[in-house]
């Protein structure tokens, strides 16, 4: 066992970690963590804190940690086949069992699941298959993609371009010409005070209009976006949003593609967010709550119509040219599989709903009315709280000031951890869907006390 003091010297001289400000990890001005277990929603670090992860990791521990059926079920698989390849034709129990559970989970229209890592390799597979999609329906010059302001969707180069978040972009030479970005549903920064959620519903719609009419329909062959922007600050849509957007992009031929790294297999109290918003995507990207977690994994699933072209496809071109070495690999399979058995075991997909609404309640009587809190909001297991410098005028405060990394830091010297959302002062909670109304109780008194004593 290595001390404490050699692994914290190793960490900031070799470790490069993502998303980290690097100038300040290595001189030891940014701070260090090294986890060491986890039991249900806490997590325990080398020096002996037990915290409260009110983020199940980055939205994804969503059957909380330490579960054995899970770890039982990956090591059976390793001892038995840790590794075997999915290219031509070839799979494993485990893989073709999780492409079943996946298909009756997912909506009725949904034919195939491709497995992949991570939510941002599926994205790129999503867009590769859209491409090749319009290629076989020749129509070569329908490629162009809408994403939206705020939106995330993963950090390559393709996916990066599609995250409508600056810091993905800055200094990266991004986002890619095929990428462009339209209006974000965030009704709580609406450019107009005075519109209602309706009205504001219809100005995205007129901007996505205007956007397409501007670039030609026929340059354009797919919407992404997230049931629920997460990453962008946990900003649930405006009434009669995703109905709006479904009619502009069916009347151009436009197809749709709801990421649900997030929202997918639960944490809005339904399977899949695109039930939740009668949403009809052409393909649904999942990831994180797939395995919990527990094991690399992704989905992308596919429509009937795209994969009858995509049949096509391969009967005029031979075979499709898209695979990982890890594609569907055996060990993230199992997890998968014993995942999902105990998400429906636990009931967590009932419990994000009811569990996830009491949190938001409860946030919502505890700091509604804080002069600096601008709004509290969510649906299902997530939920934000947007700080303010002064809530009538909706002034923000400056960036400069970190007023939402310091009420997390406040948070975590209490015990909880919240996420300090990356663009804006907004406190990102998403707990693992087990999360109890008594954890939730501490979530929200943690929170109450952190953003007094930051702010008053
Ligand atoms: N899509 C969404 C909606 C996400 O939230 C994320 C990650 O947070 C991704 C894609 C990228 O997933 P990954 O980090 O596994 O590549």
């Amino acid at each position: 066992m290595l001390t404490n003091d050699q692994l914290g010297k190793w960490d900031r001289e070799n470790f490069f970690h993502p998303s980290t400000h690097l100038g300040q990890f290595a001189r030891g001005e940014a701070a260090q963590r090294v986890v060491t277990g986890g039991e249900g929603v806490h997590i325990t670090d080398r020096d002996g804190n037990r915290l409260l992860d009110g983020f199940a990791g980055l939205y994804c521990v969503n059957v909380g940690y330490g579960r054995q059926e899970i770890a039982e079920a990956i090591a059976a698989q390793a001892r038995e086949l840790a590794y075997y390849h999915a290219y031509a034709g070839h799979g494993s129990e485990a893989s073709i069992t999780l492409s079943k559970m996946v298909m009756d989970r997912a909506p009725d229209h949904m034919a195939r699941v491709y497995f992949g890592l991570g939510g941002s390799d599926a994205n790129e597979t999503n867009i590769k298959l859209i491409w090749y999609y319009n290629n076989i329906l020749g129509r070569p010059q329908k490629k162009k993609i809408i994403s939206r302001w705020r939106g995330y969707h993963g950090s390559g180069l393709m996916t990066g371009s599609l995250t409508g978040l600056e810091l993905f972009h800055r200094k990266f030479d991004l986002p890619l010409e095929q990428v462009i970005h339209t209006e974000a549903p965030y009704y709580f920064r609406r450019p107009d005070a005075a519109m209602s959620e309706a009205q504001f519903t219809a100005h995205c719609v007129a901007e996505l209009e205007a956007l397409i009419a501007r670039e030609g329909a026929d340059t354009i062959a797919a919407f992404i976006g997230e049931p629920v922007l997460g990453t962008g600050g946990i900003v649930p849509p405006p009434a009669g949003y995703w109905p709006a957007i479904q009619e502009v992009l069916d009347r151009h031929d436009i197809l749709l593609v709801a990421d649900e790294v997030v929202t997918g297999f639960g944490r809005l109290g339904t399977m899949f967010g695109s039930d939740h918003y009668g949403m009809r995507p052409d393909l649904i990207t999942s990831a994180k709550g797939l395995t919990s977690a527990y094991a690399p994994l992704s989905a992308s699933i596919v429509s009937q119509r795209m994969w009858d072209v995509l049949a096509r496809g391969t009967d005029e071109n031979g075979v499709l040219g898209h695979g990982w070495t890890y594609s569907a690999h055996p060990i993230g399979a199992a997890a998968g599989i014993a995942n999902l058995k105990l998400i429906d075991e636990l009931g967590l997909v009932e419990n994000a709903g009811t569990t996830g609404r009491y949190l938001q309640d409860q946030m919502q009587a505890a700091l509604g009315d804080h002069p600096n809190v601008g709004e509290v909001r969510g649906e299902g297991m997530l939920c934000a709280v947007e700080l303010v410098a002064d809530r009538d005028s909706r002034r923000f405060f400056e960036a400069s000031e970190g007023k939402g990394a310091k009420v997390v830091a406040a948070m975590l010297e209490r015990g909880v951890i919240a996420r300090a959302m990356p663009q804006g002062d907004i406190l990102g909670f998403a707990p693992p869907l087990c999360l109890t109304r008594e954890e939730a109780d501490t979530i929200v008194s943690v929170t109450r006390d952190a953003v007094a004593a930051v702010l008053g």
